[in-house]
This record gives structure tokens, C-alpha cells and sequence, in this order.
């Protein structure tokens, strides 16, 4: 299957029925599966052979989906998880416990930054946030003898840093950590971290791959590249033996796919966020349609953002694949295709001016979601930051006049038009 093209992935892969069977992913709508003697359900319980048994653990219906996001990103296993929270959490916490430490970019999602360094700290799981442009030698300085994984997105939501994969890349490697990327943003239609030295991928996806805003739901992605048995002292969970499955040594049964299997029985066991197969069935329709979805958010969202860019009320514009912009370059090298639809910018007339605008667009809805078909807006100022002042804002780096806009797949002309009128009654 994997010598197939993205689209044909995106459209075929997963779900083979064979003679008489449904020719659409059907929903295993069962928790509980059936076997014919006791010994075979116990060689489950075991490990010794793969099968369902229990929706909390495996699904046919998430596997099938799991399957193709797993192609699409070129990589070895991958699991479904019931939001993205929890793909993160479980990315991480596969790795480390109690008084390990792990390195993460500033820019990451809020939702990530706040499960990092208030949850996991709870937890015991220390975290050093790095500034990711940062040189090589001043981000070395974060890494510590208990340091077991380095966190960052491809695309920052939403600052919309561009990561400088081989730069983070061989510093994790460096250091005997695997390098894990969200790749929520781009997307594997437009970049594939396994190419640039990521580890493990994460999604939300909730975002572009589900792209319609009907189901909550994460997934990480293994490349089976990283060598654990390398460091079996650094990563006894995959090199050591699990007493809660008779002393199964994971590197030793599963190979390359020991990070992605213990994560399945065993975190989705002890912690169960399992994606519903009803939302995996609706995830699995948005995938088909990913590959023709992500380029035209791309195309809008670049003319939008040169809309922008030459609109006398408008102070800035942040969006990769504008020439202006400083990652442009790094965009170009690691997505050529596009980056992502979402773009950021600053009214000049700040916070009153984007509270005016945002309350006179039409077609534009403001919500608090980013990725889907349809257009929408946020002014952080208003929304997630509003408990900060003007001071606080420019503290975090949010301007009061900025805007987070998720540029949909509906005609470009229409969405520029609606944001060309509420300018003029800004
Ligand atoms: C939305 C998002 C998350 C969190 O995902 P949920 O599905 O909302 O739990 C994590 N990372 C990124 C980059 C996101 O955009």
C-alpha cells in the first residue's frame, strides 16, 4: 500500500474489504469481542497474539483509520486517542515518569504548554521551555542527564513558527532523546517530520483531518527509527521487562514498533482515552478528502494574507508563505507545498478596531475552533487571553489588535470581499 501516491492513500488505505464484505469502513459499534476457547483469549491477555478484545485497548474501525493516518505520515504503528490533549500526553508520558525532565518550544499550543508545565509537573515530569530560534548552542544548555524526549510543533499554533526540524532534530539525537512533532497544522499532505528527523508525530485531529469541526480526536504516529535499545537505561519502560504483562520486554517482541505498542496496551489501558469509533468513521471521511482540502486552505490563505498585507488599515500580517515573512524560507524547505490556512494580523487601530471588524464580518464566524471548511476568526485579546490586560498581553507576545484567522475552502473572492467590508467599517 505504501507505494501508493498521498491521494490514493488518503482515499483507499485502511479499511480492504474482501468478497460480499461492506465497501465503506463499516463501525465495530462493540465493546467486546468474541473467542471460542478460553486459551485463545488468554494468549490476548498475553501479548503472545494480536487481536481485539476490548474497545478500550483496540478497535478494528480506529485501527483501519490509525492505519491510514500511519501511511500518510510514514511511519511503522499508529494509535488513535480521543482528542489531541491526549496524544500529547500519551507521546510524552510513554517516555518519561516521575523525575525525568523533557525540553518543549515555547511557541507550542497553549493546551500542550499548560499539560506540560502544570499537569505533567504535577506528575513529576519537569519541563524546560526553549525559545525555538534559538542557535544550537544556547538550546544544548536545556538538556540534562534525565532529559527523555524534546517537544515541538511543525507549524506553531498559533504563533505560526516554522520548526527548524534538522536543527531540533540533531540536537535531540545528540543528546540519546527522540525528537516528537506535532504536525497538526501542515498536515502529512504538506510535511512528513519522519523525512527531517522527528521521532513520533502527534495530531489534533480535530483540525484539518477531520476539517469538517464534527469530532474531537488525536493520534500519534511511530517511525520505528529511534534505536531505545541504544539507551536501555534512559527508557526502562520499553527496554525492561513490564510485570503487568508477565515480564514482556517491548523492544524485544515488538522491534521497531515497541514505542507505538506499549503506548496501546499499555497507557490506552491504565488511562482508556480511546477515540469512539463513531468519530473514527467521521474522521475516516474527512481523511478522504484531505489531500483536496489542505491545498486549497493553502491557496486561499496566501491570497488572503496578500489581501491583507496591502490594506491600508492593516499593521501586520503573520503567515508563512508570505515573502515578508521570516520563516518563509524554512516553510519553503520543509513544506514547499504550504504551510497551513491559518494566518494572524494587527489592525492598526488596535483592540477596539478588531473588536468593530470581527463584529462586522458576515461570512467570517467568530468561534473558537481553527481548521475547518469554513472560515472563522478569533481575537485572542477578546477570547483565550482576555483575562490580561494591555500590559499582560504584550507580555505573552499577543498584540491587542491581533486577529487569528482560519482561512476555509469556500470561494477566495467571497471571504476577502467579507473582510474588505468589515474593514471599511473598522
Ligand atoms: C488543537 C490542538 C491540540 C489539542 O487538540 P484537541 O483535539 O483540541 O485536544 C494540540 N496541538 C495542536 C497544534 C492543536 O492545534
Amino acid at each position: 500500500m505504501s507505494n501508493y501516491q498521498q491521494d490514493t492513500i488518503c482515499i483507499q488505505s485502511g479499511w480492504k474489504p474482501g468478497k460480499g464484505e461492506a465497501r465503506v469502513l463499516p463501525i465495530y459499534q462493540s465493546t467486546t469481542f468474541k473467542y471460542d476457547t478460553t486459551d485463545q483469549m488468554g494468549k490476548l491477555f498475553d501479548l503472545e497474539e494480536s487481536g481485539y478484545f476490548y474497545t478500550r485497548l483496540q478497535n478494528p474501525t480506529n485501527d483501519m483509520v490509525a492505519q491510514k493516518i500511519c501511511e500518510l505520515e510514514g511511519g511503522v504503528g499508529a494509535m488513535l486517542t480521543s482528542s489531541g490533549q491526549a496524544a500529547n500526553y500519551y507521546a510524552v508520558f510513554n517516555i518519561c515518569e516521575a523525575g525525568d525532565h523533557c525540553i518543549m518550544s515555547s511557541t507550542i499550543y497553549g493546551g500542550t504548554f499548560n499539560l506540560l508545565t502544570v499537569t505533567m509537573k504535577k506528575m513529576g515530569i519537569e519541563c524546560t521551555v526553549v525559545d525555538p530560534d534559538a542557535p544550537a548552542e544556547e538550546l544544548e544548555k536545556a538538556f540534562k542527564e534525565n532529559t527523555k524526549c524534546v517537544l515541538a510543533e511543525s507549524v506553531a499554533n498559533p504563533a505560526l513558527v516554522v520548526l527548524d526540524f534538522e536543527k531540533f532534530a540533531a540536537l535531540a539525537h545528540k543528546h540519546g532523546v527522540p525528537l516528537i512533532v506535532d504536525n497538526t497544522f501542515p498536515t502529512p499532505i504538506n510535511c512528513r517530520p519522519f523525512e527531517f528527523g522527528a521521532d513520533i508525530v502527534t495530531h489534533s485531529t480535530t483540525k484539518y483531518m477531520d476539517g469538517h469541526a464534527v469530532c474531537v480526536g488525536g493520534a500519534i504516529v511511530d517511525s520505528g527509527n529511534f534505536d531505545w535499545n541504544k539507551y536501555p537505561d534512559k527508557f526502562p519502560g520499553l527496554c525492561a521487562p513490564d510485570e503487568s504483562y508477565h515480564g514482556v520486554v517491548y523492544t524485544e517482541r515488538f522491534g521497531k514498533a515497541a514505542y507505538i505498542t506499549k503506548a496501546t496496551v499499555q497507557l490506552m489501558r491504565d488511562l482508556g482515552s480511546i477515540q469512539s469509533p463513531q468519530n473514527a468513521f467521521y474522521l475516516n471521511l474527512g481523511l478522504e478528502t484531505l489531500h483536496l482540502r489542505v491545498p486549497r486552505h493553502c491557496e486561499n490563505a496566501r491570497k488572503v494574507a496578500e489581501f491583507l498585507e496591502n490594506h491600508e488599515k492593516v499593521a501586520f500580517v503573520n503567515y508563512p508563505g508570505l515573502k515578508s515573512n521570516r520563516y518563509y524560507e524554512l516553510a519553503k524547505k520543509y513544506m514547499p507545498k504550504g504551510s497551513c490556512g491559518v494566518i494572524s494580523f494587527v489592525l492598526k487601530g488596535g483592540r477596539e478596531e478588531a473588536v468593530s471588524f470581527m463584529d462586522s464580518l458576515k461570512l467570517a464566524a467568530i468561534v473558537t475552533h481553527v481548521a475547518d471548511a469554513r472560515t472563522c476568526v478569533l481575537h485572542p485579546a477578546s477570547h483565550t487571553h482576555r483575562q490580561m490586560n494591555d500590559e499582560q498581553l504584550k507580555q505573552a507576545g499577543v498584540d491587542p489588535g491581533l486577529i487569528r484567522l482560519s482561512v476555509g475552502i469556500e470561494h477566495v473572492d467571497d471571504i476577502i470581499k467579507d473582510l474588505e467590508q468589515a474593514l471599511s467599517k473598522a
